[in-house]
């Protein structure tokens, strides 16, 4: 589970500080989806960049899985990090290597037995339905296919969340929705978590259990979707 308390996050920059967080409180149970919505600008970037250890809040308590990351030495964050798998609107593919080396090169910085890469590469290339693309470069792929090498990347760490950045921001409708049924899939089957940020209410309609509404770093409004969108 993800739990955020009260995070705040400030950028000093030569025209002054800009409070981009503002006391921002969240928390996602194991096994669900959350969304975060807003405009560009909102803080949602900022506010995923804090969970996945790459900001510090400026105040407030980052937790995942009952550990608080404020408690942990600079080694357990580090090992803190395989439990957080991410996937981005740019995919963040190495271009000059092959499907099956994007997916194996993060596993061998993180330590994962040699034998054991090989099978992973095969299991997650599977369930993203990629197996025919193992040895393709990204170059040869449709922007879909990108993602689900990223999302078969980040699955293979075997983390226990995965955070999204506007993972579909990039592609076409159809597409869209191809890639959020596969986030449902493995969500339904490997009970991973899953918080996402996104400027698109049909990503949030289409999988989250609840939804945060996020405007000048601040949550505005939150509740289940079922709630948000039911007409009364
Ligand atoms: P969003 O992801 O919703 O578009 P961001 O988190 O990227 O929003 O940005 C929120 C605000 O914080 C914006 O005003 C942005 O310019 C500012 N900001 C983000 N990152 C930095 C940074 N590293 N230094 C200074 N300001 C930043
Ligand atoms: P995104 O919203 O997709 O993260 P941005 O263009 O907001 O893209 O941010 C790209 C990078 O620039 C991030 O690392 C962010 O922290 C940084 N950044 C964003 N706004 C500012 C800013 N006003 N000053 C300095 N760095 C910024």
């Amino acid at each position: 589970m993800i739990q955020l308390e009260n995070i705040s996050k400030k950028y000093t920059t030569k025209k002054g500080t800009i409070e981009a967080v503002k006391d921002v409180s969240l928390h996602v149970k194991k096994g669900e989806i959350h969304g975060v919505i807003g405009y560009s600008g909102a803080g949602k970037s900022t506010l995923i960049r804090c969970v996945n250890l790459l900001e510090a809040p400026t105040a407030g308590k980052v937790r995942l899985n009952d550990k608080e990351f404020t408690e942990l030495s600079k080694a357990q964050l580090l090992a803190e990090r395989k439990n957080i798998g991410m996937i981005f609107q740019g995919f963040n593919l190495l271009k000059t290597a092959t499907v099956g080396d994007n997916i194996a090169i993060p596993l061998k910085l993180i330590g994962v037995k040699p034998s054991d890469i090989a099978a992973r590469v095969d299991k997650y290339l599977e369930i993203v339905g990629l197996t025919d693309k193992k040895n393709a470069f990204p170059g040869q792929l449709s922007g879909g296919q990108k993602q689900r090498v990223a999302i078969a990347r980040a699955l293979a760490q075997e983390p226990d969340v995965l955070l999204s950045d506007e993972a579909t921001s990039a592609l076409d409708p159809e597409t869209t929705e191809s890639i959020l049924d596969l986030l449902l899939k493995i969500n339904a089957e490997f009970g991973i978590t899953i918080l996402l940020i996104t400027h698109e209410m049909q990503v949030i309609q289409r999988i989250c259990d609840h939804v945060y509404v996020m405007e000048a770093g601040e949550i505005v409004e939150d509740g289940p979707v079922i709630d948000l969108f039911s007409q009364p």
